[in-house]
């Protein structure tokens, strides 16, 4: 946590909620140890998605679909969403919430690794949401920012690892010091970038907004 617990539950307790479904997913991931974003990222999601109107989303890392699903909620009606999952385990729960959300003609389940996949992609999109493995996100860098449109908003959940990203590289865990290397070299490319202005926000584990100059 790295916001005071008691604020973060203050600001949880003001959000106005989900529909019926999400709520379900979200209940059965909570269950089940599946990752999604916490309160405060859909509500930052929320906002962004009806501030910035996008046309086509972009996901890396959809899990079993939940916050693919509360994006088609915000964006516009001919919003198209494309994400991507490789884990084989969630790729079917993913494609079923697709299904019963009767959402599959504006979503796409792209299925294997990103690493592979963004490579294939063609033309831009207008916002893209990272939410895949952590220590991955430098390598995705050159794709995602060949795919990002001009003006486009690029989203890059749990940048700040618990707050773990401040420590000295030595106190953390030996299995956590290639991803807090990594996740530093990100921020600072974020941070660097000329075609990027950036901004690092401590919502939830950490949120970056990047906007494609
Ligand atoms: N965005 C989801 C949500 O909030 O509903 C949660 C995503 S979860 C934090 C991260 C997901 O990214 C996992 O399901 C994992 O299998 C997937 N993932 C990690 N690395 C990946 C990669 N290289 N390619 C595709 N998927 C990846």
């Amino acid at each position: 946590m790295i916001i005071d617990e008691r604020m973060s539950a203050f600001i949880d307790s003001m959000d106005k909620g989900n529909t019926p479904f999400l709520d379900e997913i979200e209940e059965y991931a909570l269950q089940t140890q599946v990752p999604v974003i916490r309160k405060s990222m859909q509500q930052l999601l929320r906002f962004l998605l009806t501030f910035s109107k996008p046309k086509n989303i972009l996901e890396v890392g959809t899990a079993i679909g939940f916050s693919a699903l509360l994006m088609s909620e915000y964006a516009p009606e001919d919003c198209h969403i494309t994400t991507i999952e490789k884990y084989e385990k969630r790729i079917p729960i993913a494609k079923a919430n697709f299904e019963k959300a009767g959402k599959t003609d504006r979503i796409t389940l792209l299925e294997g690794d990103a690493m592979d996949i963004l490579k294939e992609l063609e033309g831009t999109y207008d916002m893209i949401f990272m939410d895949a493995a952590k220590g991955q996100y430098i390598h995705f860098m050159p794709e995602i920012l060949r795919l990002l449109a001009p003006g486009g908003l690029l989203i890059s959940d749990n940048v700040l690892q618990d707050g773990d990203i401040i420590e000295s590289r030595f106190a953390v865990t030996r299995r956590n010091r290639t991803i807090h290397t990594r996740m530093r070299d990100y921020l600072y490319e974020l941070t660097h970038h000329p075609q990027l202005e950036t901004t690092v926000l401590p919502v939830g584990d950490g949120v970056t907004l990047s906007v494609k100059k």
